[in-house]
């Protein structure tokens, strides 16, 4: 632009104290320019107490966090990215509704579902959402049915903040379909093409600032941000802190169990109601955070649960493996120990666990042990059953637990044993993969004797395809057996503190393949 030269002194004056006014006018309306709406995160929350032997998070002190800085920041979203009502082992007994309550007491504004939302059936979930007193987001889970989002959930909502707008929407991982149990009625939806529909739909009503709650892998939601005009992503499902960005747009996971609080907040134009510029800050909750009073009334409703599970045990001076990766593949300590405890409880020749009834699915750090490790270990209730085969049945037994152990990533039917150690290729056939195979120190006899103790799931559901344990003869039937968790808990009470190691009890010859990643 070229400005004519002032033609007069006196204008020239004129000029500069107008510019100057100007100036100092929006200098002072600066601040007024931009409203601040915080978002607040959480993702991957399966227990509201505080985990990490009471040091980190605990949703009594998320409230205390929220409380003070919805004081400083009052436009504040209180959002959970998936994956509350399952596993956990309060929800073995309460199927997550101890997590609504929670969430309830908290404000939770929004959720998005998780892949573990599905755990219990599309019924249960159903259930959730009409005790929930927060709304529930999904633009990519679609009830055939109806052609909606599954249980009448919004694809997306719209929030007004001093006259600006935020649109939010949500989106869950499609293998959901298969790694849990949403049944035949419930679709997901590719994210990408989704998030661009929801993106178009929510600008053609002229609101530019847009956030995607998702409950994606990190590639995926990289993937989102890329081919969608999302101003941030708030996710989860890694479990663990992570911070990226992707075409332009930030993503934030918060490390699971509320163990860090999220706070995002959008500097939103109050002209263009785009978003300006975004400040954040991760906040660790732990116990210099005190618990909310308003929280008292959960504890009470929960107390003798929560008394019980926190309830020690023992002692381990070991990490106990207990991922599910490494326990469908090879011998584990946790295994180990676990088949130990059968055989001796039933004063067996052998004992025998299924890899995939081992849950867990974490290391659990040596020290304290308590009720809630155990049953978390072995959540099912399962029981001991005693069994008595040949020789031959046995090794047929064996050879049909490491039978997948090439074509499958994570075999649920892999032997974690005790009394009998064995060797086994994968490359070779199925069904005679076993190289070695000794009983207590002696190669076993096909035509002897043996007795097995075992989960019911194997020997009477015949769980995870063990079909020739029908023709065993029963000595300690379901009725008359102790269950899986007490016999270990027994078994670590009886030794205070436990120290278990692996002992090359099983020896894999094709130990090439490396575990796939594990699936949150
Ligand atoms: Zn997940």
């Amino acid at each position: 632009m070229h400005l004519k030269p002032p033609s007069s002194p006196k204008f020239a004056l004129a000029l500069i104290i107008v510019f100057a006014a100007i100036i100092s006018l929006s200098a002072q309306q600066k601040p007024e320019c931009t409203v601040r709406v915080t978002l607040l995160q959480v993702n991957d929350v399966y227990q509201f107490a505080p985990v990490d032997n009471g040091k980190r998070g605990g949703l009594a002190r998320v409230l205390t966090l929220k409380k003070a800085i919805q004081k400083e920041s009052p436009n504040t979203i209180f959002l959970l990215s998936g994956d509350t009502i399952s596993p956990s082992v309060e929800s073995i007994t309460y199927k997550g509704a101890q997590m609504i309550d929670a969430w309830n007491i908290l404000g939770l504004d929004y959720s998005t579902f998780g892949n573990h939302e599905f755990d219990f059936g599309p019924d249960v979930l159903r259930q959730r959402m009409k005790e929930s007193k927060f709304k529930w987001v999904a633009a990519n889970v679609i009830d055939k049915k109806t052609g909606k989002p599954f249980g009448d959930a919004p694809a997306y909502v719209v929030r007004e903040f001093d006259g600006v707008k935020v649109g939010l929407f949500g989106l869950t991982l499609e293998e959901t379909k298969v790694t849990s149990r949403p049944g035949p009625d419930v679709e997901f939806l590719n994210p990408c093409n989704t998030a661009k529909r929801m993106v178009k739909e929510i600008h053609a009503q002229g609101i530019k600032t847009v956030i995607a709650l998702t409950h994606l892998s990190m590639s995926e939601d990289k993937e989102v941000a890329r081919c969608a005009d999302v101003d941030a992503i708030i996710g989860g499902h890694e479990h663990s802190l992570l911070e990226s960005v992707s075409g332009g747009a930030p993503i934030f996971k918060m490390t699971a169990d509320a163990r860090e609080l999220g706070q995002i907040d959008l500097n939103i134009s109050k002209t263009t109601g785009a978003v300006e510029s975004i400040d954040w800050k991760i906040i660790p909750v732990t116990n210099d955070t005190p618990d909310d009073p308003e929280f008292a009334t959960l504890n009470q409703k929960y107390g003798a649960l929560l008394k019980e599970l926190s309830r020690v045990v023992g002692r381990s001076s070991v990490d106990l493996e207990a991922r599910s990766a490494v326990g469908r593949n090879r011998e584990t300590n946790v295994g180990d120990f676990i088949a130990d405890a059968f055989r001796a409880a039933t004063r067996s020749d052998v004992g025998l666990m299924n890899g995939g009834s081992i849950r867990a699915d974490e290391l659990i750090g040596a020290g304290t042990l308590t009720r809630r490790d155990v049953l978390s270990i072995l959540p099912f209730k399962n029981r001991v059953v005693k069994l008595e085969m040949t020789g031959a049945l046995l090794r047929q037994v064996l050879e049909h637990g490491v039978a997948r152990s090439a074509e499958d990533a994570e075999p649920g039917r892999f032997p974690q044993v005790s009394g009998v150690r064995f060797t086994f290729d994968g490359r070779r056939p199925a069904g005679s993969r076993i190289t070695e195979l000794t009983v207590n120190g002696q190669p076993l006899d096909d035509k002897k004797t043996y007795t097995l103790a075992t989960s019911d799931y194997l020997a009477i559901d015949y769980g995870d395809g063990y079909d020739m344990l029908k023709s065993a003869r029963i000595l300690i039937p379901r009725e008359r057996a102790q269950l899986d968790s007490d016999v270990v808990q027994a078994a670590i009470v009886a030794r205070k503190t436990i120290a278990p190691k692996t002992d090359g009890r099983i020896k894999r010859l094709d130990q090439n393949q490396k575990p796939r990643t594990e699936c949150n």
